[in-house]
C-alpha cells in the first residue's frame, strides 16, 4: 500500500509494470531519491536523466581519488567479481559459441573465455572500447537500447551478459527484452543487478554507485522477466560478507538449458562443495569465495581445484584480503576466533598435504601460500 506521507511526482510511472503509485521512498546518500513502485517493488531514481554518458567518462573505470562514479580498481574488481561467469559460460557452451557482454569495458570477461567465440561487446566508454577491440571483441555499439539495435542482431547469441549494467539503462525492462529478442532460440541471459534486500544492508547502493538509476528488488526482478513470453527466469541473492547483496540470475526460452542452469546454480550455492565435481565445485569456490567472501574449511579444503587452474596474482591479493578481513573479525568475537582458527586449521592441513620436492612450475598453492604471507 503506498504511504499516505510519501509526495511523489504526479508523473511516475513504472518502467516495468506501468503502476503509478509509490509505494515508498528511500533518500540516497547525494539527497536523490529513491521511490518504489507499489505494484512491482521496482525502485528508480526520482528523475530519470535524459542521457546517461556523463557518467561513464574515462576516468570511470580507473576512478580518481574521492570520486563518485566508477570503480577504484577496475581489473582488481573485474577478476574477483568475474570468475563465476567466466565459469558459468564455459560450463553452458564449452565449445564456445557467439557471446555479446553488453556494458564489456576493457573486454575483460570476453578476453578470458576458453574455447571458440565470436566476442561482441557494447560499451559507451571509448577509452575502454578501444581495449576490448585490440584484444579481439568485436563492438558493436555504445546502448542496448538505441534504435533498431536489437532488431539488427535477433536471435545472434548464445550467451549474453549483462553483470552490473541493466541498473544504468534508462529503461531496464527495455534492456531486457531486446537482450532476449537477440538471443538465439537455446541462448542464455546472464545477469547480475545490485539487490535491494529484505533482510541485508541495503547501505553500499545507497551511499555510493550515484550512476545507478534503478534500484531492484526481488519482486521487481520477477516481475521484470514475467512479462516476457515464453521466457523461464530463475535467480538468487547472494549474501556477499562485508557489502550489500547482488542478484544473480538467468533467463532463457528452452527448458532443457533452464534445467541445466538449476543444476549450475544449485552448484554454485551448495552450502558444502565436498562431493561436488571438480568442476562444480570450482564454480562454487569461484562465486561463494572469491565473489561472496565466504570462506569455510570445506570449501578451503577444496580450493586447490580452483587455484591450480584459475590463480593469478590478483585472485591472490583478493584471497590474502579475504584472510586479513578474518583475521581482523577474529579479534572482535569469540564465534569468529574459532571460525577463523577451523579455517587456519583447513588452511595448514593443505599447506602439509603440498609435494616436498620443488616441481618444474610452482605449484600454485605455493604462490598462494607466499601471497598470503605463509
Ligand atoms: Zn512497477
Amino acid at each position: 500500500m503506498p504511504d499516505p506521507a510519501l509526495t511523489v511526482p504526479a508523473a511516475f510511472r513504472c518502467a516495468v509494470c506501468g503502476g503509478t503509485e509509490v509505494a515508498r521512498a528511500t533518500e540516497r546518500g547525494d539527497g536523490v531519491r529513491v521511490l518504489f513502485c507499489a505494484g512491482c517493488d521496482m525502485g528508480v531514481v526520482e528523475h530519470r536523466p535524459a542521457t546517461t554518458a556523463q557518467f561513464y567518462t574515462d576516468d570511470y573505470y580507473h576512478r580518481v581519488e574521492g570520486g563518485a562514479h566508477g570503480y577504484d580498481d577496475y581489473e582488481f574488481t573485474a577478476e574477483h567479481a568475474l570468475l563465476w561467469v567466466k565459469l558459468l559460460i564455459e560450463a553452458l557452451a564449452p565449445g564456445g559459441g557467439a557471446i555479446l557482454d553488453i556494458g564489456c569495458a576493457t573486454g575483460f570477461l570476453l578476453r578470458r573465455l576458453e574455447g571458440v567465440w565470436r566476442r561482441h561487446g557494447i560499451e559507451t566508454n571509448q577509452a575502454a572500447a578501444a581495449i576490448a577491440a585490440d584484444s579481439g571483441v568485436e563492438i558493436i555499439g555504445t546502448d542496448v537500447l538505441a534504435p533498431g539495435f536489437a532488431a539488427a542482431h535477433a536471435g545472434a547469441f548464445d550467451i549474453i551478459t549483462s553483470i552490473a549494467t541493466f541498473e544504468h539503462v534508462l529503461d531496464i525492462k527495455q534492456a531486457v527484452a531486446a537482450s532476449m529478442a537477440m538471443l538465439a532460440p537455446t541462448g542464455v541471459l546472464i545477469l547480475e543487478l545490485p539487490l535491494i534486500s529484505e533482510t541485508r544492508d541495503n547501505s553500499n547502493w545507497y551511499n555510493g554507485s550515484y550512476e545507478h538509476i534503478f534500484y531492484p528488488t526481488v519482486r521487481g526482478i520477477e516481475a521484470l522477466f514475467a512479462g516476457l513470453p515464453g521466457v523461464r527466469f530463475q535467480g538468487f541473492e547472494t549474501a556477499t560478507a562485508g557489502f550489500s547483496s547482488t542478484y544473480i540470475g538467468a533467463a532463457t526460452r528452452d527448458p532443457a538449458r533452464f534445467a541445466t542452469l538449476a543444476g549450475l546454480f544449485a552448484a554454485m550455492t551448495a552450502e558444502d562443495p565436498t562431493a561436488l565435481s571438480d568442476d562444480a565445485a570450482r564454480l562454487n569456490l569461484a562465486y561463494a569465495v572469491v565473489h561472496d567472501f565466504r570462506p569455510t574449511p570445506a570449501r578451503i579444503l577444496r580450493l586447490p581445484v580452483l587455484l591450480e587452474r584459475h590463480f593469478t596474482p590478483n585472485l591472490g591479493r583478493r584471497l590474502a584480503q579475504l584472510w586479513y578481513e578474518d583475521a581482523v573479525r577474529a579479534a572482535a568475537s569469540d564465534w569468529n576466533a574459532a571460525q577463523a582458527r577451523s579455517v587456519e586449521a583447513a588452511l595448514e592441513a593443505l599447506k602439509a598435504g603440498l609435494p616436498d620436492r620443488p616441481t618444474r612450475k610452482p605449484h600454485p598453492l605455493r604462490r598462494f601460500f607466499a601471497w598470503t604471507g605463509r
